[in-house]
């Protein structure tokens, strides 16, 4: 499956490579584990697992089977059944950890994605007098954006003076590495803290974690990274690298469901720290849990973030969709998302050069985004998103003139993406 050369081949032989991919695609089996949603009876060319991935077929029986616990076992289902729901967690974790790249006792399902941003800033971020301002990227998720502006707030500083953003250079979308590094080092005596984006939502850039990681560090700040548009999507080793914690949500790239649950990594090198928590009695040593005594006792790992009783429901398609994440593998899946977004890339390179206007927001350099292309095209933007949605192509539309196209490599073909590229030159 490589993505090299494909400029130089013609366009018949490029489409000739695209139904040849498909024919060899080692993942092509998934498709079919997922509810493709259908337009008249065809499926949709569903470009939108960065905002809610599909529905796994398996999630439904999973939830059935924890429906059936309740049905007969009521309250004794957090011990009895085929899957005691006490130790649910448990069963997502290993999984977790191998697409995040981490420990299964370094990451736990819990709470939604900003929850667990502030109850990681609770932990990971200690203010001092000197030390005391967050460094972000401009531009972030509004989500984190509020977070870290009101949490910074709640902690008694001005979000105006505390925070300090990095932003891409005039004239440019994404932001450079050298200048995250630059504004590290010249802010290093007054920063507690570096939390930002591991993929911007809107750009589709990756930064380098394990380097930011590794200058932050030098400097003795910690670190922590939103996944949200990364966890599925791209290879990541957050335990090799040292971050200190990171957060995600699990209904994108991950296929869990509209609001599903989310996930934490606390690095083990903190897991027996002192560090300030708030607690729950989900967090609470679980074999001591229902003794119900006073003083708090975490149980190890980052399950000890954990609060309140966990949603199973939730918790239950998690598990199943992770179990296709399990099989399939992160090299796998990381193979033909560039492939895909390789052949999407060229199949706009080659439009542009017949004439076509259409700006590409994400790096050109495939090291440097996952599966998506954000794509400006100036006064037709939206003209071109509703033409595309009229022929059954689901991208993701931000205003004033942005499409975001993201070919997920589970349930999305090179043929899919070869129509999208034909679509493009009919409206166009
Ligand atoms: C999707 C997303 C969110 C959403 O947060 P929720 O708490 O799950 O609603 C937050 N931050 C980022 C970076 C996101 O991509």
């Amino acid at each position: 499956m490589k993505t090299l050369d494909l400029r130089s081949l013609s366009a018949d032989e490029l489409h000739a490579w695209a139904l040849q991919q498909d024919a060899i695609d080692p993942l092509r089996k998934f498709r079919s584990q997922f509810f493709i949603p259908e337009q008249n009876g065809t499926p949709l060319t569903y470009f939108c697992g960065n905002s809610l991935g599909l529905q796994p077929k398996t999630a439904r029986t999973a939830v059935e089977q924890e429906l059936t616990t309740w049905q007969q076992h009521g309250v004794e289902g957090w011990f009895e059944g085929e899957k005691p729901w006490l130790s649910y967690h448990r069963y997502c974790q290993q999984a977790l950890g191998q697409v995040v790249g981490a420990l299964a006792e370094e990451v736990c399902p819990m709470n939604h994605l900003t929850v667990n941003l502030h109850l990681m800033l609770v932990s990971f971020y200690q203010p001092t007098p000197q030390r005391y301002k967050i460094l972000t990227i401009a531009g972030d998720f509004p989500s984190d954006q509020y977070a870290l502006e009101t949490h910074l707030k709640f902690r008694g500083y001005d979000p105006a003076e505390a925070l300090i953003e990095v932003a891409p250079r005039e004239g440019e979308y994404t932001i450079r590495l050298e200048d995250l590094l630059e504004a590290i080092e010249t802010h290093a005596n007054d920063l507690a803290l570096v939390c930002m984006s591991g993929l911007n939502y809107y750009t589709g850039q990756v930064f380098d974690m394990q380097t930011i990681t590794a200058k932050a560090h030098s400097l003795g700040i910690n670190v922590g990274f939103d996944l949200a548009h990364a966890a599925g999507n791209i290879p990541m080793q957050l335990h090799d690298w040292g971050v200190d914690f990171a957060v995600w949500c699990s209904y994108k790239y991950l296929n869990s469901g509209p609001g599903g649950v989310s996930g934490v990594f606390v690095h083990q090198k903190h897991h027996s720290s002192n560090l300030v928590r708030l607690a729950g009695w989900w967090g609470y040593e679980e074999n001591r849990r229902f003794e119900m005594t006073k003083g708090f006792v975490p149980m190890e790992g980052a399950a000890g973030w954990q609060l309140s009783t966990p949603n199973i429901m939730a918790l239950a398609v998690h598990r199943a969709s992770l179990a296709i994440f399990e099989e399939a593998t992160m090299p796998l899946i990381r193979q033909k998302s560039e492939a895909l977004t390789g052949l999407l890339a060229e199949i706009i390179r080659r439009l542009n050069e017949s004439g076509t206007k259409i700006e590409v927001m994400t790096p050109t350099d495939p090291s440097q985004r996952g599966s998506q292309l954000s794509l400006l095209i100036e006064g037709k933007g939206k003209a071109v998103f509703d033409y595309l949605v009229e022929n059954g192509v689901i991208g993701d539309w931000r205003e004033p003139n942005c499409i975001r196209l993201t070919p997920a490599p589970l349930y999305n073909t090179f043929e899919e993406v070869w129509r999208t590229g034909e679509m493009l030159r009919a409206v166009i």
